[in-house]
């Protein structure tokens, strides 16, 4: 079935990956960036793939522009299905080293994006009485990281804030949530990192450089030598079936490695169903 799908932090990495993949799958697909100068990587895709988008700006961080590109959607294509927020942005250091203007960007870039645009599109699911959000998180949002505290805080945020929406949204409203938690992707996302730590400061020479230069080599060799990163096409693939899923999952990991490490936190209930039960069961059974 073709479905309306919106979705976010597309001019590069895995976002041009989904954008491509869903429209390759017969959707009606509404590719968005924050900069639409940054679009050549996405039309150079779709053109390799054969596949026609509509591209439009969104910046996660602007409610106006969330819900001008949601009306847009409307206005066009009459109905969204699914939402794919994907726009993120990660963060290496210390609480210490972090300051007041990092953390609030962070935090407001990875979580209250997600919000921003679940706000936007969620009133609309309601009525339609379908719809599906599938929020982009991380193994970070299950398992906390050296150095990674104020990116994993964020994305553990948008675990709660998934796992409790599909608690009482999904059994009275027929909206799916689906929160995908890759391992590494080969993407900009690392390099990113990186020129931010270079933008504000570069390493600091404290008791913490030893400890965060034996994490950034080490993730250099991983990077170069293990299964804990995917390409985007494998992480795309994942979300394309829980695109196509009539009973999705609340939570995914994306690899085997992924699994490995987040099985003390999701041994019990890979999929997020028992809990989403336990949780319904608890407050709003009759
Ligand atoms: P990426 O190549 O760096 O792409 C990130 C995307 O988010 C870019 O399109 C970026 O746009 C966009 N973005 C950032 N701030 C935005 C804003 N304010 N409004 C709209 N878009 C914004 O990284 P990626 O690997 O594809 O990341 C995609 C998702 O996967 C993120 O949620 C990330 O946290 C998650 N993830 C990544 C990894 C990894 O190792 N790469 C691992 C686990 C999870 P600009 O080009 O304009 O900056």
């Amino acid at each position: 079935m073709t479905k309306v799908i919106l979705t976010t932090g597309c001019s590069s990495g895995l976002g041009v990956q989904l954008a491509v993949d869903a429209a390759k799958a017969g959707h009606n697909v509404f590719a968005t960036m924050r900069n639409l100068r940054k679009r050549a990587a996405l039309d150079t895709a779709a053109v390799e793939a054969g596949v026609a988008l509509k591209v439009l700006p969104l910046d996660v961080q602007d409610f106006d522009s969330v819900a001008a590109c949601v009306d847009q959607v409307l206005d066009d294509a009459g109905r969204i299905d699914v939402l794919i927020n994907n726009a993120g942005a990660g963060f290496v250091r210390s609480t210490e080293q972090a300051s007041e203007a990092d953390i609030s960007w962070v935090m407001d870039v990875n979580f209250m994006g997600v919000v921003r645009c679940v706000k936007a599109v969620i009133p609309h699911f309601r009525k339609q009485r379908s719809g599906h959000v599938i929020n982009i998180s991380s193994v970070g949002g299950l398992v906390g990281q050296p150095f990674n505290e104020i990116y994993c805080g964020a994305k553990f945020a948008v675990e709660g804030y998934t796992e409790a929406m599909a608690s009482y949204i999904s059994p009275n409203f027929g909206i799916n949530f689906t929160i995908v938690e890759p391992g590494g992707i080969q993407s900009e996302f690392a390099a990113s990192v990186l020129k931010q730590v270079e933008e504000t400061g570069g390493m600091l020479d404290d008791e913490y450089l030893p400890i965060l230069q034996k994490y950034v080599g080490g993730s250099q060799t991983r990077q170069a030598g293990s299964d804990i990163y995917q390409t985007a096409a494998e992480v795309s693939a994942v979300v394309m079936d829980c695109i196509a899923s009539d009973a999705p999952p609340i939570r995914t990991r994306t690899s085997k490695w992924g699994e490995a490490f987040c099985a003390l936190k999701t041994d019990l209930d890979p999929d997020g169903k028992k809990l989403q039960q336990q949780v319904f069961d608890q407050f709003l059974s009759d």
